[in-house]
C-alpha cells in the first residue's frame, strides 16, 4: 500500500495532524496500536486539557471543536498560584481588561481524542489502520517504508511519528532527546465539592506536594496531586472514603469537603525535548517532539500548533508542486516550532524544579519569585497571554 504520508500514532497530535491535511488531496494513513473502538470512543483518562484560544481556533479549523458536546466544555475565567503556607496569591485574570473573555477552556482528553478522530476519519484523504503497531521505519532520500507489526508494509513520501514522548521511532531514527525526570507522579481525577470554584483554576505549590484544581461545570473540579512515587502508591491504595478525607485535608478545605466522582489515573512526570524534529523523510509531532511537564498546561496546545505548522508547510509544498518532504519543508517546520515552544519548555521546567525543591534557600526563592512576579505587570501579562495562547494580540489582557 502506498500513501503520501504515514502517521505513526493516532493520539490527539497524530489525528490532529491528519485532520489538518484536509483539502490537500494527499493520501494519509494513520497507524495506531489501539483497536478501532478505543480510538473512536476512548475511555476517560483523568486528564482535563486546558485549551488556549489559539487551540480552540485550530480545533475549529480542522472540524473538531463542534464535535465536542457544549455541556462538556467548561470555561476557566481566571487562575491563581499559591505557595506553601502563604496566603499570598498571584492572580491571572483577563476579565478586568477584556470582560467576557475566559482565560481558556477545559475539555477532557478523551473527548478531544474522540473529536479529532471523527474529524480525521471524515476526510476522504485519511485511512485509519487500527490495532497494529509501526515496528520499524526505513527512509532514504527517495522514499520511506513503514513495517507494521502484522508483517504488512507501507510505502510513503513522508513518515510522521506521533508515538508518545517516549517515541521508539524517534530513537530508531537516531534522533536524541533531552529528558528530564522530575521524580514525581501526578494523579488526576474528578471531584465534587461543597464550595463554588467560581471558574477559577488554582495551582498550589505546597511544601512536599503540589495540587491544582481545574474548574469543571457545576460544583466539580479536576483534582491534580503531585507526589513522590512511593507516597503516591499509598494514596492510590486508599479506598474512596479514605481518599476523600485525605484530599479534603491536603487541600485545607479550600473547596469544602471533596468527593471522588471518577476513576483515578497517574502519570510519571518526565519532560522531553527532541534535539531535532526531523530526519530524512521523517518528522516528529506532538509529545514525540515536545513532551511538556503538565504544570503550565501546554502539551497538547503545542502538539496542535506543531501539527498545524507542519501541515501548512506540506500543503504549501503540494500546491507549488514541490516535494512535500523536502529538507526545506521539514527544516522550516522545525525552526518555527522550536521558536514557539523552547522558551516555554525551559521556563516550565525551571518553575517545576524550583517548586519541588524542598531546601530552605529554594523555598525562599520561590516566595520571592512569586511576589516579584505579582508586582511586575509585564510578567503577569506575558503569562496570561501565554495561557490564552494568543501571544502579543492579548498581551494587554492581564
Ligand atoms: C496529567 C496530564 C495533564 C495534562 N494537561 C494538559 C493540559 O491541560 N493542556 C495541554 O495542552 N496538555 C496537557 N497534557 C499533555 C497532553 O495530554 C499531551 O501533550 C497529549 O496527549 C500528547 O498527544 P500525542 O498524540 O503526542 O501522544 P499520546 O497521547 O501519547 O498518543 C500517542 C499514540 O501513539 C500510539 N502509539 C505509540 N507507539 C505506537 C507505535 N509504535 N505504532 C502505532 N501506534 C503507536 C499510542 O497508542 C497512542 O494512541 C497533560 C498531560 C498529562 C499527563
Amino acid at each position: 500500500m502506498h500513501f503520501d504520508i504515514v502517521v505513526a500514532g493516532g493520539g490527539p497530535a497524530g489525528l490532529s495532524f491528519a485532520a489538518s491535511l484536509g483539502g490537500s488531496g494527499l493520501s494519509v494513513a494513520v497507524v495506531d496500536k489501539l483497536d478501532a473502538t478505543s480510538l473512536a470512543d476512548p475511555p476517560f483518562d483523568g486528564r482535563e486539557i486546558a485549551l488556549t484560544h489559539l487551540s480552540l481556533a485550530l480545533l475549529k479549523e480542522i472540524g473538531a471543536w463542534d464535535r465536542i458536546p457544549a455541556g462538556d466544555i467548561s470555561e476557566m475565567h481566571a487562575a491563581r498560584v499559591l505557595n506553601g503556607a502563604s496566603t499570598f496569591a498571584v492572580n491571572f485574570d483577563p476579565r478586568r481588561r477584556r470582560p467576557g473573555t475566559p482565560l481558556g477552556h477545559l475539555v477532557a482528553n478523551h473527548l478531544i481524542r474522540r473529536a479529532v478522530h471523527d474529524a480525521a476519519v471524515a476526510l476522504p484523504e485519511v485511512t485509519l489502520l487500527a490495532g497494529v503497531s509501526v515496528a520499524r521505519v526505513e527512509t532514504t532520500a527517495r522514499g520511506a517504508t513503514v513495517h507494521l507489526s502484522d508483517d504488512r508494509s507501507l510505502t510513503a513520501r513522508l513518515v510522521v511519528a506521533a508515538d508518545t514522548r517516549f517515541s521508539e521511532l524517534r530513537r530508531r531514527q537516531g534522533i536524541p532527546a533531552k529528558m528530564l525526570d522530575f521524580g514525581r507522579v501526578m494523579l488526576v481525577c474528578r471531584v465534587a465539592h461543597e464550595r463554588a470554584h467560581s471558574h477559577i483554576a488554582t495551582e498550589w505549590f505546597d511544601y512536599g506536594q503540589t495540587m491544582a484544581t481545574l474548574p469543571l461545570n457545576g460544583n466539580a473540579s479536576s483534582f491534580v496531586l503531585t507526589l513522590p512515587a512511593r507516597q503516591m502508591d499509598e494514596v492510590m491504595a486508599m479506598d474512596t472514603e479514605t481518599f476523600d478525607a485525605d484530599i479534603t485535608r491536603r487541600y485545607r478545605r479550600r473547596l469544602g469537603a471533596m468527593h471522588l466522582v471518577s476513576s483515578r489515573h497517574t502519570y510519571p512526570l518526565v519532560a522531553v525535548y527532541a534535539q531535532r524534529f526531523h530526519g530524512t523523510r521523517f518528522a516528529l509531532v506532538g509529545d514525540a517532539a515536545v513532551g511538556m511537564h503538565p504544570v503550565t498546561a501546554h502539551g497538547f496546545n503545542f502538539g496542535l500548533l506543531g501539527a498545524n505548522t507542519l501541515a501548512r508547510g506540506i500543503k504549501d509544498a503540494a500546491r507549488r508542486g514541490v516535494d512535500i518532504a523536502s529538507q526545506t519543508v521539514l527544516h522550516d517546520y522545525e525552526q518555527e516550532h522550536r521558536r514557539a515552544t523552547l522558551p516555554t519548555y525551559l521556563a516550565t521546567n525551571a518553575t517545576a524544579r524550583l517548586y519541588v525543591d524542598e531546601r530552605r534557600p529554594a523555598r525562599m526563592v520561590r516566595d520571592v519569585a512569586l511576589r516579584v512576579g505579582a508586582v511586575v505587570p509585564p510578567f503577569r501579562q506575558m503569562i496570561t497571554a501565554r495561557l490564552m495562547g494568543t501571544g502579543r494580540r492579548v498581551a494587554d489582557a492581564a
